[in-house]
């Protein structure tokens, strides 16, 4: 059996955690843990504004909290087990007097696993991904009335947001355990989406990431994901969206990405495997053929844009020819980066039973080869930047040593030298790049 660790080829630009803006300070604390993907990022968001109503100051470190939320995720089992050596520690804190209170929300909360933590460890209340509302009462707000989540309050006044577009999903690829913890897909109304982003927008948000599983499978009464990021697009300064499937990208949204200066020229394309064997064993609905068409229709409308990937090494059944045709889609494809997943089975997924366990040292071999291959494909592409000036969007300020972490248009990373605040743009020359990230040279000039 392979081991549950997620690694990435990449040096994804850190989510923002945003700072307490509508904090009352009184004498109650909460500190919250987000373990996942972006979804979880922003579910934090709408938790912090629950108990930022509820008259909580937001704090670090778990030895300051009355109430600890542990926002989880059940993706792969390091997930689990990270939430695990959180929660000994919380006992132990507990036993001291030092936390009062333990929240557990989030994907293992609507899992079964979450029985056998209450079991295990001192754990006050479980919420999953569609009763998180419930929180309220519990932090002492009146009791919310039951609503889909995506209209629960989200972030506000940061400089960039997520906006959630759509909930669950309607796919069952074998190894994952989404459908499961997250359910059947809820596309959220257009109205709803954009009164939100002009919302955010009117409020400072000067960049804006619609957010969902497969945020491309968006329909709703008669419009196409497409329809909703060109509104998105015309409402909000700078536009990002994830996750997208294969099957549901359209070539109108692929050109769009070129053609709409507000929208970020990054495209997250989550592929898995590049043989169309394992394509079908994982319920994926494509081939490879036709994601590799996608890629050329993306490269012809953005050719300085930047392309990532999900990959999954190790999945039950996969052969030595499976892994080299990955290994082909890799160097087709060209990608900047990618998530490597090492197969970690999951219990309720179809994968977990399936027979043809891939041996560990298989695992970790096939997982260096792809690694090594998308870095150095990254390494090539990102030595053509170099030279040329670029906008750069600011995402975190700088820290001791001066550099701040960026963003350019084409959506790679970049650290710049510059005291630029977050949400500002400098413009910068590219003074030399890794695999990762780009290094700018200073200064950079506020645009
Ligand atoms: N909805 C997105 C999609 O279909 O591409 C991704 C959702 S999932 C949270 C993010 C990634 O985790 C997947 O693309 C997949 O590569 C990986 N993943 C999901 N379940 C996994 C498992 N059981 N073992 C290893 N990786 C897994
Ligand atoms: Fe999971 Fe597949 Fe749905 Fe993505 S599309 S969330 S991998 S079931």
């Amino acid at each position: 059996m392979s081991s549950a660790t997620q690694t990435t080829a990449t040096a994804p630009i850190p989510l923002s955690s945003k700072p307490a803006g509508r904090a009352s300070l009184g004498a109650k604390t909460a500190c919250i843990r987000t373990f996942g993907c972006q979804m979880n990022v922003h579910d934090s968001d709408r938790i912090r504004r629950m108990i930022q109503d509820a008259g909580y100051a937001e704090v670090q470190r778990y030895e300051d909290a009355d109430l600890v939320i542990l926002n989880t995720c059940y993706v792969r089992e390091n997930a689990v087990d990270r939430v695990k050596g959180h929660l000994g520690e919380l006992n132990r804190l507990r036993r001291e007097g030092r936390v009062k209170r333990v929240a557990l929300t989030g994907c293992i909360g609507a899992a079964e696993e979450s029985a056998a933590l209450r079991e295990t460890y001192d754990i006050d209340l479980v919420l999953g991904t569609h009763n998180t509302y419930e929180l309220a009462e519990f932090v002492g707000l009146p009791t919310m009335r039951e609503t889909y989540t995506p209209e629960l309050p989200g972030t506000e006044g940061g400089h960039n947001a997520f906006v959630t577009i759509m909930t669950g999903c309607n796919y069952q690829c074998s190894y994952c355990i989404v459908p499961t913890v997250r359910g059947r897909m809820i596309c959220r109304p257009m109205g709803s989406v954009i009164g939100e982003v002009e919302r955010l927008v009117a409020g400072g948000t000067g960049y804006v990431t619609l957010l969902g599983q497969t945020v491309d499978a968006w329909r709703h009464e008669g419009k196409r994901f497409c329809d909703l990021l060109e509104a998105v697009s015309e409402s909000a300064p700078r536009v990002w969206f994830t996750t997208s499937h294969p099957s549901n990208m359209e070539d109108r949204t692929l050109r769009a990405i070129g053609e709409r200066d507000t929208l970020v020229k990054r495209l997250h394309l989550p592929v898995q495997s590049g043989s169309d064997r394992m394509l079908r064993v994982m319920h994926r609905g494509y081939k490879a053929e036709r994601y590799r068409r996608k890629i050329e229709v993306f490269r012809e409308a953005a050719p300085d844009g930047t392309l990532s990937t999900d990959i999954i090494v190790g999945h039950p059944g996969e052969t030595e020819e499976d892994h080299e045709q990955t290994l082909r889609l890799v160097e087709d494809c060209s990608f900047d980066s990618a998530y490597i997943f090492k197969f970690s089975p999951r219990r309720g997924t179809e994968a977990a039973s399936l027979p043809g366990t891939v041996p560990d040292a298989v695992v970790q071999r096939r997982f260096l080869e792809v690694l090594r291959l998308v870095e150095q494909n990254a390494f090539t592409r990102n030595q053509r930047i170099v030279g040329g000036e670029e906008e750069i969007y600011i995402r975190h300020g700088s820290t001791e040593d001066g550099k701040a972490i960026g963003e350019t248009w084409s959506g790679h990373a970049v650290h710049v030298n510059t005291k630029a605040e977050p949400g500002n743009y400098v413009k910068a020359r590219i003074e030399s790049a890794g695999p990762h990230v780009l290094y700018a040279g200073e200064p950079g000039t506020l645009v």
